[in-house]
């Protein structure tokens, strides 16, 4: 069976050029490109995080079977392991796939909302509810039992990868992804004799979950829910369950930058001397 390639990139020209360079080197292969009637096994985003979360979500039902691979053209390209300068020699990859790959925990969201339905969802970055004005108050429950109250403007759930997005800037820890686990961090949370929540981010294995059961005011319009790079004012949630999925996102392992370096490369910077004599046996795996 031909492998079936689908492309997709962010309307930046940058982004449209490399897409057009890489159909153009896969051309005349035995690569299928971009055939949305065959299940797609490599997914290739071209863009930012913001374009990879898009097209994650686009593409979940395909999350067991599909590599994920990102180009990155973005601001900071977190997710993305090649630049736009090297899509002659990813072509070359792609034709040789074996279909080796690195997979990372996801985020289970199962929200029960207030209109009696419940939806099941999942995120590669993290969840969050805030509320839009007034205090936000949630009862949290770890594995069942009553935990705390929590009054402040939100909370935010992230995935180990998610880590270094809203939840870096929460407080929260970059966790690393071979750990299976999920983030819990307060945003603004009120702290004084009345009030009290543990104020430190709190992190669960697989087999917990937190269960969060937000305060519904009648007019309640007030909070938004995010899932990655989606929001919403419309979903009022009477109780969200969060857990490590059991699915998991895979990316195509034929070049793949370390955690570490991707964490260093993304907040602190090479210095002069590592970008010259970069040796990623010296990094942690
Ligand atoms: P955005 O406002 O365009 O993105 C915010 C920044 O977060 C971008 O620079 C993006 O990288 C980067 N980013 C996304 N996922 C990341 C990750 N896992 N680790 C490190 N940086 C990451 O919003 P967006 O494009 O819709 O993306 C939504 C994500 O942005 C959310 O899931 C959240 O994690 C993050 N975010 C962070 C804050 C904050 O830190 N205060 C606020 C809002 C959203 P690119 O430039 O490559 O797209």
């Amino acid at each position: 069976m031909p492998k079936n390639v689908l492309i997709l990139s962010n309307d930046k020209p940058e982004s449209k050029d490399i897409k057009t360079r890489l159909v153009k080197y896969l051309k005349n292969t035995a690569v299928l490109v971009n055939n949305l009637e065959v299940d797609p096994d490599i997914i290739v985003s071209i863009g930012g995080d913001g374009t990879l979360l898009s097209t994650f979500h686009q593409f979940k039902s395909h999350i067991n079977t599909a590599r994920f691979i990102g180009i990155h053209t973005g601001h900071l390209g977190f997710y993305a392991d090649w630049q736009g300068y090297e899509v002659q020699e990813l072509a070359a990859a792609i034709v040789d796939a074996n279909g080796e790959s690195i997979s990372y925990p996801l985020l289970e969201i199962d929200m029960e909302l207030t209109d009696g339905t419940r939806h099941k969802e999942l995120a590669l970055n993290e969840f969050s509810i805030r509320s839009v004005s007034g205090t936000m108050v949630s009862e949290i429950y770890i594995k069942d039992h009553f935990f705390e109250t929590f009054r402040g403007d939100g909370i935010c759930v992230a995935t180990p990868t998610g880590s270094t997005g809203l939840n870096k800037s929460l407080g929260g820890a970059v966790i690393h992804p071979r750990l299976d686990a999920i983030q819990l961090t307060e945003i603004a949370s009120i702290n004084n004799r009345v009030f009290r929540s543990l104020g430190s981010p709190m992190i669960i294995p697989r087999d917990e979950w937190f269960e969060l059961k937000p305060q519904v005011y009648s007019n309640n319009k007030n909070m938004i829910v995010s899932i990655d790079n989606m929001a919403f004012s419309d979903k009022i949630i009477s109780c969200v369950k969060l857990k490590v999925a059991n699915e998991r996102i895979h990316f195509a392992s034929f070049k793949h930058t370390h955690f570490w370096d991707r964490v260093k490369n993304s907040f602190i910077g090479l210095s002069d001397n590592e970008a010259n004599h970069k040796n990623p046996d010296n990094y942690l795996k």
